[in-house]
């Protein structure tokens, strides 16, 4: 059995919808079925997730907001009359939701954000099985609570509790097609709560775990994986596989094609997962597997982000003091300030976050506690930086990746303001001022990868 889940843009508009379903049909084991909220159908195109955030602020606000209920509406309104459905009373039932919605929440912001946003997906999953049923399969709409998807009660940022696997596993005995909304589940008091942005991902995998699911399929608007960014290098090498470490060290650090949050739950289940593409479903896509062959290509991608700093300090024997980088994190820690990586010399240390964090009064604050409680000789933030990672597997065993690297950069003449790599020596960091980053990132494509393409032309 598959669980197939459809990103934003797979399913957007009545198009996009058969493709969807010729997916489904042509596949009988792909039989739990997630959808997205309608995304973009061209790229000034406003997602509907997007919009029911506006909806929610206009409802906050005080301001008018009933055009932007039409404009929500209308998105599905318009993929039923593309697919001819009688759906008039589906399309009233939205409506009706979203307003129920808006009174029952509207003096408790928090909680009618999520269940606005919720209602993107929910809307569009009951649309595709009333969409299936139209063509004759036995497709039922299934919600997140009647599946079993409890979580957290953190709006915004839900975590899934661990009964909910239990509850999942029935969904293998399902006999029809069953859709369930993604991006959402429910708080134990009752409460819709959402996963943060992009957060269908994280449904589909956690249904895929508690469902046992043999594959779990995701589709989207690629054809596969690409070892980089394509938006940085034209036309990069496509990847056939990918471990479970190397996408969520990818994910992490710019890759956007899958949530980094939904990788957990299918690796500790053990289920491999496709990435496929919607508009061409032909094609092999990318595998993420948890081990594969990585003789010839150690390095399997290169990712790169911006919107960082680095809270730097130096203190004349640091490495005898006891403590001292426990303190450091601790200041950062009371601010609630989460650190990416802590790269250390003997007498200094480095933390690196995103520059977000460090808004307002948070920053000279920070800067005088480190200053007066661990007696510093030096400290300086400095901003404006980006983080590359090249990630492989195969670097533990390959002589010289580093070597490769940092060869790259000087031949490009960038330099490097930081390293780190981790014990786990499945990526290696280096930090670049933003402004050098896409230059860095082509240096170290033309590094790692033009010699494989050399060598298959
Ligand atoms: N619709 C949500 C978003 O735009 C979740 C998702 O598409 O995965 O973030």
């Amino acid at each position: 059995m598959k669980v197939a889940k459809f990103g934003g843009s797979s399913v957007a508009s009545a198009e996009q919808f058969r493709k969807v379903a010729g997916i489904i049909q042509s596949d009988q084991q792909r039989r739990i079925i997630v959808v997205s909220a309608p995304g973009k159908r061209y790229k000034a195109d406003t997602k509907v997730t997007d919009l029911l955030i506006r909806l929610a602020e206009a409802v906050m606000r005080g301001n008018e907001y009933d055009s932007l209920i039409e404009a929500v509406v209308e998105r599905y309104a318009d993929i039923a009359r593309g697919l001819e459905l009688q759906a008039s009373e589906v399309i009233e039932q939205m409506k009706a939701d979203l307003q129920q919605k808006i009174a029952a929440y509207h003096d408790d912001h928090l909680r009618l954000l999520d269940a606005l946003k919720a209602s993107g997906e929910d809307h569009n999953a009951r649309l595709m099985a009333f969409y299936l049923r139209s063509l004759g399969m036995e497709a039922r709409y299934v919600s997140p609570r009647e599946a079993g998807i409890f979580v957290t009660d953190e709006p915004g940022n839900a975590q899934i509790l661990q009964d909910s696997y239990e509850k999942l596993s029935k969904l293998k005995q399902c006999s029809n097609i069953v859709v369930i909304p993604g991006f959402f589940g429910y708080s134990l008091t009752g409460h819709i709560v959402t996963f943060p942005r992009g957060g269908s991902d994280i449904t589909g995998s956690i249904v895929a775990a508690g469902a046992g699911a043999d594959v779990y399929e995701n589709f989207t608007d690629v054809d596969s994986i690409y070892c980089v960014n394509p938006s940085m290098v034209e036309n990069p090498r496509q990847l056939r596989e990918i471990t479970y470490r190397e996408m969520r060290e990818l994910s992490y650090s710019g890759f956007s094609v899958f949530h980094d949050e939904a990788l957990e739950p299918v690796y500790k289940a053990g289920i491999p997962v496709c990435v496929k593409n919607t508009n061409n479903p032909e094609a092999p896509g990318t595998w993420i597997v948890a081990k594969r062959n990585h003789r010839n290509v150690p390095v399997a991608g290169i990712a790169s982000d911006t919107g960082f700093c680095s809270v730097n300090v130096s203190k004349y024997l640091m490495n005898r003091e006891i403590g001292f980088g426990r303190k450091l994190l601790q200041i950062l820690e009371d601010e609630g300030i989460s650190y990416e990586h802590a790269p250390s010399g003997i007498d200094n240390m480095s933390v690196i976050l995103r520059a977000n964090q460090l808004q307002g009064e948070k920053e000279q604050r920070i800067m005088d506690r480190i200053q007066t409680e661990l007696k510093v000789d030096e400290i300086h933030i400095e901003y404006g930086l980006a983080l590359i990672m090249v990630v492989g597997e195969g670097m533990e065993r390959a002589v010289g990746v580093a070597a490769k690297a940092t060869a790259a950069f000087a031949q490009a003449q960038i330099n490097i303001e930081m390293i780190n790599q981790g014990s786990s020596e499945v990526s290696m960091m280096f930090g670049v001022k933003e402004e050098a980053v896409n230059k860095a990132v082509r240096a170290l494509y033309d590094a790692y990868f033009a010699p494989v393409y050399a060598q298959k032309e």
